[in-house]
């Protein structure tokens, strides 16, 4: 065993994720968290095949039944009350998407990390970091690390001395409503509904259920919060043109902004997951970039190992921000524009109509776009 060290403040999928992952590098791990064991985060993910694959094969899951594959992602525009169908994702011998509940993904990986002594998890809220010394206090107490990760979420006072306020920032005024919805139709592939409200997407996840994740104003929120369960319910019915709904559950509302950091690390801290980039969630692209991040955070720690080199003294942290930097700008700035077209303009929406209606024809664009959404973009 090395007897290198790393702490990972954090325990949400990136901070699970990074432990078990890095794990595997023969390292000591220190996993600190600040949530309560019973988390309820109901909310669920869609990742793409490769980062799929990549989780099953790194985390060793013989039987991944917590993973929905869906085969095709129907998408729908709203042209004068009408719903239409004007763009389809599908690949012969690939699903297009694998969705599942968050809860079970962090269940699964905590399972996995009490079955190993490589990882401890310390229930402990981190008070500060000091990164020029390399160390983190809690309860007064000081402990020294190698390399130190901060898997703390969107929004964190610990950021300030690594960015030093430098970002790209936008608050979008929306919020994401989800919800758990239970119905008796046949439904087993995503769909996403560019709404005059704002995008809907529809991400069945076990047989009979699915969850909802749509992006509304602030103001719209605000004015229908009292009825929002209904509105939710018959949007729903107006869109899989249904009365098979049986439930709406789990009414949650999260805030939407977009947030880049310009800064990844200060010495030996490095901020990853949300910290990294808040993005809309529209794409369903936040924790793709954060598994192909610890993948490539992954290799460079391996490569730095076998070299005999020491983690706190090498360009692990460098080489990691200049490979990873370019693709998630870029695609967090791709989402933000997308999010801007299809926004209801009433200048645009002819011009919008005529694109949309003849996107199908454009198979090139149809190839980029699932590329990208699959492996990121490549640098
Ligand atoms: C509505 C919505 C839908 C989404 N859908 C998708 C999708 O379909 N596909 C996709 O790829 N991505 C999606 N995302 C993004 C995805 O959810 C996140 O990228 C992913 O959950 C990673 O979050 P995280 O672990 O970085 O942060 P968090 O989940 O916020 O976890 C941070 C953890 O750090 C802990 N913590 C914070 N401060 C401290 C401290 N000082 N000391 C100790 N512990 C601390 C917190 O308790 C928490 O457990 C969505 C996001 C939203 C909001």
């Amino acid at each position: 065993m090395n007897k290198q060290k790393i702490c990972i403040i954090g325990d949400g999928l990136a901070g699970l994720t990074t432990a078990i992952i890095l794990s595997k590098e023969n390292i000591k791990i220190d996993l600190y968290s600040n949530s309560s064991k019973i988390f309820l985060d109901n909310r669920t993910t869609a990742i793409s095949e490769s980062n799929y694959q990549y989780i099953k094969d790194n985390l060793n899951f013989n039987n991944p039944n917590i993973f929905w594959p869906c085969k095709k992602i129907n998408l729908y525009f709203e042209d004068k009350e009408k719903i239409v169908n004007f763009f389809n994702f599908e690949e012969k011998n690939k699903k297009s998407m694998y969705i599942f509940q968050n809860k079970d993904l962090r269940k699964k990986i905590q399972k996995k990390i009490s079955a190993t002594n490589k990882i401890k998890i310390i229930r402990k809220n981190i008070d500060s970091i000091d990164n020029e010394e390399g160390f983190i206090s809690y309860e007064k107490k000081k402990v020294f690390y190698d390399l130190i990760i901060l898997c703390i979420g969107g929004r964190s006072k610990l950021y300030t001395s690594i960015e030093k306020g430098r970002s790209i920032e936008k608050n979008y005024e929306e919020l994401a409503l989800t919800a758990i919805v239970k119905h008796n139709i046949k439904l087993e592939n995503a769909s996403q509904f560019f709404l005059k409200e704002g995008p809907l997407a529809i991400l069945p996840f076990k047989k009979k259920v699915f969850s909802v994740v749509w992006s509304v104003g602030t103001e719209f929120f605000n004015l229908n919060k009292k009825n929002i369960e209904k509105i939710v319910s018959a949007k729903l019915r107006i869109l899989l043109k249904t009365k098979s709904i049986k439930n709406i559950a789990n009414i949650k509302s999260f805030p939407i902004n977009l947030n880049l950091k310009t800064k990844y690390f200060k010495r030996n801290v490095l901020i990853l997951g949300e910290g990294l980039h808040t993005v809309h969630p529209m794409a369903g692209q936040g924790f793709n970039l954060v598994l192909r991040d610890i993948k490539k955070l992954k290799g460079l720690i391996s490569k730095s190992l076998k070299l005999g080199l020491l983690i706190k003294d090498s360009f692990i942290l460098k080489d990691f921000y200049n490979s990873r930097k370019p693709e998630n700008n870029l695609l967090g700035l791709g989402i933000n524009l997308t999010n801007i077209f299809f926004k209801d303009s009433r200048y645009f929406s002819s011009l919008k109509k005529v694109i949309l209606i003849n996107m199908n024809k454009f198979t090139f664009i149809k190839k980029i776009g699932q590329s990208i959404s699959d492996k990121g973009i490549l640098f």
